[in-house]
This record gives C-alpha cells, structure tokens and sequence, in this order.
C-alpha cells in the first residue's frame, strides 16, 4: 500500500468520522449503488456526490457572468492541470479564470457547515486534485485517494461489489441532479445552461492538452471569436482522467456509463435529501486562484 493508502486505513480506523465524497466518475469504475454500500463497510461514516456542489459552482458561475457583462471571456474550469497551465504558460489569460471553486472543494464546504466535526475524503479520478487543487484546502480536505488506489484498500479489505444485494444504499448527499454529467467534456456549460448567456459562436468546449494549447494560444494571440471556454485536461473529460480503473473502455462506453448512471438517479430519485441552495448562499465559494 501507497502511503495515501495507509492514511485511509488509519483515518478510517480512528474514532474521527470520515465522510467520503465521490467524483460522479466514479460510475465508470464501481457499481452503484453497491458503491455506496462498499464504503460504509470500509468505516465511512457518511458517503456523498457532488452533485450538489457542482450546481453551487454552476449557479455562482452564471451569477459572475452577469456580475461582470462586459468582460471579455470568461474561462470555466474546475481542472487543476488546466489552471495550473493558464497560471504558469499563460498568466495574460489569468484574469479571465472564473474565479469559483470546482464541485470538489464547494461540496466540502457544503459538508462542512452541515457537519463541522468530520473530515472528508475525497475520491478522484486523477492525482492532480491531491497534487494541486487540496493543498490550498487544508482545513476541508484531509485526504484524496484515486479510484485505483481505493480499488486496492478494498480488495485488500476483500470487500466486494456482489455482497452488496440490497436493492438500494442510498447516498447521504444533497440533492439529486443533472450535474451527473459534469465529468463529461461540456458537461459544465451544459449543466450551467450557458447557452442562455453567449452566441453559440462565442461558446468553446474542449478537452484533450493539444486540443487546449491550440484553443488556449489562440486566445492569448487575442484572435479567437470565444468567450466562454468550458475546458478540461484529460481526453473527453474527467471521464478520461488517468486514475480511472477501466481505462480500456472508450470514451463513447465511458460517457454512456456516466449517462446511466444520470439517468437511473433521476428515474429513481431516491439516492439523495434533496438540498436547497438557500441553506448555503452564505458560504463564500470563492476559489484560490
Ligand atoms: S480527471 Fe483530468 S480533467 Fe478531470 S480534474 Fe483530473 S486532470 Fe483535470
């Protein structure tokens, strides 16, 4: 085991309560809703999404947007690699970073004013949240393991998906919501219906790092028609990060994965407590940029 391995266990063990809280591509990897089921018998006390986070960063995003009408572009990222990129490759472009949390570092705030007392364990499809995005959140996020990494500590612990036969283990988060897709490229503008704001001219949705460099160049040039850049590092999305257990699935079989996963959740409606956006409207979701 890894040393992050290690501190799960020995958080998990400890008498602090844990919550875990899941990045919605993990549909792709674990089955669900046994998932939810697995983690608690691993010793989380509570097992959230982000769902509801994600709509806090989505609602936050479209009100800067109308805050600030005559900015020249707005680029939207909850991608730490790409922040990184535009801060270091690209500090002209630095100011027009929304400058919102992404739907992991909102949820934990969300988490933490409703239970102050618990840490939180973040589970991610790529290192680059542990690496880059937590360390600026010391006091929300105690701890990111990937989907690969919590494979191993579960297996390790022989927990498996198939002991899991009740027809529900319903999630301890917010709300039940759209924002499934968000680990899909242009799940974000989506989600946010963008499309309401901007020209679909004006609208840029891209992933992959070449496909970045290009787009992100040529916005530095100044000779780019887009104003608002929904952009991630990894191939098709989150959905393409690199700690994604089933990485020989294409992108088609991964999307449709998080699709059903989508839909299922809101035939059933039945995997949340329905969060309302008023009990968090004083929370500064304000990111560190
Ligand atoms: S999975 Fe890829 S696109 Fe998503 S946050 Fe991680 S590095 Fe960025």
């Amino acid at each position: 085991m890894n040393p992050h391995q290690i501190k799960l266990l020995e958080l998990l063990k400890s008498n602090d309560k844990i919550v875990a809280m899941l990045a919605p591509s993990f549909a792709i990897d674990f089955p669900h809703p046994q998932i939810v089921g697995m983690l608690k018998k691993l010793g989380f006390e509570m097992v959230t999404e982000l769902t509801f986070g994600a709509r806090m960063v989505n609602y936050w995003y479209v009100e800067y947007i109308k805050q600030n009408p005559d900015q020249k572009m707005y680029i939207a990222s909850p991608c730490p690699i790409v922040v990184s990129m535009i801060e270091n490759k690209y500090p002209e472009l630095k100011q027009y970073l929304i400058p919102y949390a992404s739907p992991m570092y909102a949820m934990s705030k969300i988490v933490k004013k409703k239970y102050p007392d618990y840490k939180i364990v973040f589970i991610s499809p790529c290192q680059a949240k542990r690496l880059l995005e937590a360390p600026k959140y010391p006091e929300f996020i105690d701890l990111v393991v990937t989907f690969k990494e919590l494979k191993e500590v579960l297996d390790i612990q022989n927990i498996k998906a198939e002991d899991f036969t009740e027809p529900e283990y319903p999630f301890d988060s917010f709300v039940t919501e759209i924002n499934k897709i968000y680990p899909i490229s242009g799940g974000l503008a989506q989600t946010a219906r963008i499309k309401s704001l901007f020209k679909p001219e004006e609208i840029c949705i891209t992933e992959g790092v070449e496909n970045n460099i290009k787009i992100l160049d040529e916005l530095a040039a100044g000779n780019s028609p887009y104003r608002f850049i929904d952009i991630l590092n990894c191939p098709g999305g989150c959905i393409g990060g690199p700690d994604i257990i089933n990485q020989d699935l294409d992108i088609e079989e991964k999307k449709n994965r998080i699709l059903a996963y989508r839909d299922k959740s809101i035939a059933d409606q039945k995997d949340a407590v329905e969060g309302k956006k008023e009990f968090v409207l004083d929370i500064d979701f304000k990111a560190k940029l």
